[in-house]
């Protein structure tokens, strides 16, 4: 099931069948001058209803949302094998309960989506892109609120990287690092627009006077398709890079943003306190406050022994995420990996509603059963 059903460019909507990759949809998009925004590293295999059942987020949330906020409606198959087809093109539609949200982010538990009609949006006629360098995760928030002030909606990704990430990247793969300088903290700014000029001028003169008042310390703007690349490859590869490093234990989360530096500080030395020589990687979507909050093992320690230590590692950084008001899985979802945590970390109330929309909607447990819900 991975056909286009329409694409209807007065009310900018597309309606696309479950199956179709992601990176089609962009391509449908943009064969018609229009954007669908979603995009992540794994666009190329994963499907729109995959991304749909995961709620999936990206490099783009920031001035788009996460995939909720790009769904007009959507068609399901209900665990009783009715159809329930919702898959209008209207912005204003408020007939009741929006049971669109119900099925998004839920990871196939209430069931499964067959279709769905997303937003399209102006392609960016202008593209603005720096590798910049700065001194802190602090002096990263102090640019992402200067930023925002100087550049407002024409923000499109605000992405944070340690030192050691680009280490890494620069050992394990053919790519130089990306100033001239070795910086201990990296941001990837793009700027995006539907205006055709103006976008670098804009950057510029906010990195210019971002470096006048001691924020960052040097930046790059990419001149070429090239450099573009180079830059946004530093961030794609950060997970892969991390494989060639031994073992590596992960965190998705996601605190307030303006807690993002204490949380990473409280982080590193936590786990330095844990285990010494642990390396912390946390790297990310640092203007949605949500970090990869990575841990590679200590240089030549035993893989499995550090490996072993998964639970005890997870507590710790989720005991922070709890501390800080965040989230435990900001992007990635609950499956069955998380699902006993969300037991310590989610409003009871809260938990027992998802239940008793879990019984009313699938009262047998057919669809992806003990997932999500923490097993009794
Ligand atoms: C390299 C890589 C990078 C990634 N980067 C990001 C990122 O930046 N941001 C982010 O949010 N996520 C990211 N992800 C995870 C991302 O959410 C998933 O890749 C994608 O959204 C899932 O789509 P899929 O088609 O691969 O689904 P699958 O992995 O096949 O399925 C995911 C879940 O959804 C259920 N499901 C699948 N299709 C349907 C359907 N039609 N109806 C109901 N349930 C369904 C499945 O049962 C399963 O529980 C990344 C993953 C990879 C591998």
């Amino acid at each position: 099931m991975n056909a286009l059903r329409a694409i209807d460019l007065a009310s900018n909507s597309i309606i696309v069948e479950a199956g179709m990759r992601l990176q089609q949809v962009q391509e449908l998009a943009s064969a018609h001058d229009r954007l669908f925004p979603l995009s992540l590293a794994s666009e190329g295999s994963c499907t729109i209803g995959g991304n749909l059942a995961t709620n999936a987020g990206g490099t783009a949330v920031l001035a788009y949302g996460m995939i909720r906020d790009l769904v007009l409606g959507i068609e399901v198959v209900l665990a009783d094998g009715r159809i329930m087809s919702q898959l209008g093109t209207l912005k204003k539609d408020n007939t009741g309960y929006d049971l669109k949200h119900l099925f998004i982010g839920s990871e196939g538990t209430l069931g499964i989506i067959t279709a769905a009609s997303l937003k399209l949006f102006a392609k960016p006629r202008a593209i603005a892109t720096a590798m910049i360098g700065l001194a802190s995760p602090q002096k990263a928030l102090d640019l992402l609120i200067f930023a925002q002030q100087k550049c407002g909606e024409a923000i499109k990704a605000f992405e944070l990287i340690p030192r050691i990430g680009i280490d890494f990247v620069t050992s394990h793969m053919t790519v130089r690092d990306p100033l001239s300088n070795r910086h201990q903290w990296y941001v990837l700014l793009e700027l995006t627009a539907s205006a055709p000029t103006g976008m670098d001028e804009l950057l510029t003169s906010m990195l210019e006077e971002a470096l006048a008042r001691e924020i960052i310390e040097d930046a790059s703007l990419a001149h070429s398709l090239e450099q573009w690349q180079h830059f946004w490859h530093v961030r794609e590869w950060m997970s892969e890079v991390q494989k060639h490093e031994g073992g590596s234990i992960k965190h998705d989360v996601s605190v307030p943003i303006h807690h993002v530096p204490a949380f990473i500080n409280d982080v590193t030395r936590a786990i330095e306190d844990l285990i010494p020589g642990a390396r912390p990687v946390p790297f990310g979507h640092l203007g949605d406050g949500n970090i990869h909050c990575n841990i590679s093992q200590p240089i030549g320690a035993d893989k499995q022994a550090f490996l072993a230590r998964w639970d005890e590692v997870n507590r710790l950084v989720h005991g922070l995420v709890v501390h800080y008001k965040g989230s435990i899985s900001a992007e990635h979802g609950i499956g069955t990996l998380k699902r006993d945590l969300l037991k310590e970390v989610k409003d009871p109330i809260a938990l027992d509603v998802m239940r008793q929309i879990k019984n009313t909607l699938d009262p047998l447990h057919l669809l992806n059963p003990n997932k999500v819900l923490p097993l009794k």
